[in-house]
């Protein structure tokens, strides 16, 4: 594994030498520019040093007709450092206008940085708001594995998705995981679509205008990849699980009758999700099924993950649902951290599938080894490339090693601690990091910690050998 300072971490030194011209001086503390980048291993300029976002408030109006976006983010954050400007990410799109507290703001744009100076320094350890006015035709984007996202249309609507970076095409913002908020999300669209978000409906109105407006709170702190909008003639159903969670289905007409089968069974798997990793960590629960053919993809956003089509395979939506706990509510510090999301998710399907009559965990865990494809139908797609925890390119982090790879890890600790620390283990780390984020090396000390047991075999072999294990 491979520790890279972020420039946050330099900040002590240098707030250090501006207190002491400060102080030579008698005049009052200058800021300094926000980085432009955090330095992710695979991603170094997604997201912005020098402020942590606290909320965003998205105002969309979206015409399918014409695939043209109004915008309006109000951007709610607190200063880590005195800020003489600051950078936001945005990819195309045409920026009207920016203010700092309700002061006109200049900014210019280079790349995807959107970089804002304020009329006034903003103080280290202030909140401060801003407001970004923009609008245009929004863009999907190609990833390093060629696969696509950011805001991708269809024949009758459109949908962003931001899985790693795709997230700065709708909306500005601090895109990077280490950067979670609240969000409000509102959608207008041309009466007759439905617009679908994160979290709650808060409301739905019907303007005099011909437009519909739909309200969607998330108040749980959200990672901006794991943020959605869906426009479309979406067919919308609602009920709750046995405890109680709110379930919203928007499933694309076409879809639905094939869909129902599958999420008829999501009220149970979060009752069980629940059982087996602790409270489920969200307000709300459910599942946006795209028309065939918009996304090559099924993708956990948070509380409804969407689906490129009816989900027909059961172990699809259970993984989607496991990643609310693992990936949105405990989410990674870099990309370089993703077996945490898909190793955790994949074993997750693994479980059900113990729970459910089908082969046990280990089972699957052998399939793999074997290369059995008739127990495991990924024992043949590369499980062994590379190790989960150091993929050699942003192109790999969604790679099989990060999945299976990931997931036969937690088999080897659950082998090496018994069930018994191995499930407390689980439900802990869940617990722990709770709406928050975590990296590898704080994975790997808390399951000794937690455990009791010494594991640096099964992270040397494991999770970060370059050798097949056997
Ligand atoms: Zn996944």
């Amino acid at each position: 594994m491979e520790h890279r300072a972020l420039p946050r971490l330099a900040a002590p030194a240098v707030a250090a030498l501006l207190a002491v011209t400060t102080a030579c001086t008698g005049g009052t503390v200058q800021g300094r520019p926000g980085a432009s980048g955090l330095r992710d291993p695979y991603f170094p300029k997604a997201g912005n040093g020098g402020y942590q976002v606290e909320h965003y408030a998205l105002d969309l109006d979206y015409d399918p007709a014409d695939g043209v976006l109004h915008g309006r983010a109000v951007i709610t954050a607190r200063a880590e450092q005195g800020l003489s400007s600051f950078n936001l990410d945005l990819s195309g799109l045409h920026v009207e206008g920016v203010d700092v507290d309700g002061e006109g703001a200049r900014f210019n744009r280079t790349g995807n940085e959107l970089t804002v100076r304020p009329a006034d320094d903003v103080k280290k350890g202030r909140v401060f708001r801003t407001e970004v006015v923009y609008s245009g035709r929004p863009k999907a984007l190609t990833d390093a594995d060629g696969s696509r996202e950011g805001w991708i249309t269809g024949e009758a609507g459109a949908v962003g998705v931001g899985e790693p970076v795709g997230s700065m095409t709708w909306f500005p913002g601090n895109h990077h995981p280490s950067d979670k908020a609240a969000y409000d999300i509102t959608i207008r669209v041309p009466r007759g679509y439905e617009a679908v978000s994160n979290g709650e409906l808060r409301f739905r109105t019907e303007g005099a205008d011909g437009r519909t407006q739909f309200a969607w709170h998330s108040p749980e702190p959200m990672a901006s990849y794991l943020a959605t909008a869906v426009v479309g003639p979406y067919k919308v159903t609602t009920g709750r699980t046995p405890s109680g969670v709110a379930v919203y289905n928007a499933v694309s007409p076409e879809e639905a009758a094939a869909s129902e089968p599958t999420l008829a069974r999501l009220p149970e798997m979060v009752e069980w999700g629940s059982g087996r990793f602790g409270p489920y960590p969200f307000g709300t629960a459910g599942a946006v099924v795209l028309p065939a053919g918009t996304l090559a993809y099924a993708l956990e956003t948070q509380t409804k993950p969407v689906y490129p089509g009816a989900p027909g395979d059961e172990s699809l939506v259970l993984h989607e649902l496991a990643h609310q706990w693992f990936g949105n509510s405990v989410s990674p510090k870099s990309w370089k951290d993703m077996w945490l999301n898909e190793g955790f998710a994949t074993y997750a399907e693994w479980l059900w599938d113990e729970d459910h009559g089908g082969p046990t965990a280990q089972e699957h865990f052998d399939a793999l080894l074997a290369g059995d494809t008739d127990v495991d139908e990924a024992a043949d797609a590369g499980w062994d490339a590379f190790p989960p925890a150091d993929p050699p390119g942003p192109e790999d982090i969604s790679a099989s090693p990060v999945y299976q790879r990931g997931a036969m890890v937690l088999q080897r600790i659950r082998q090496e601690v018994g069930d018994e620390k191995f499930f407390g283990l689980v439900r802990g780390w869940a617990a722990d990091h709770r709406h928050g984020n975590a990296s590898t090396a704080d994975f790997t000390a808390y399951a000794e910690e937690r455990t009791g047991h010494d594991l640096k075999k099964v992270w040397d072999v494991w999770l970060y050998g370059k050798a097949r294990p056997k």
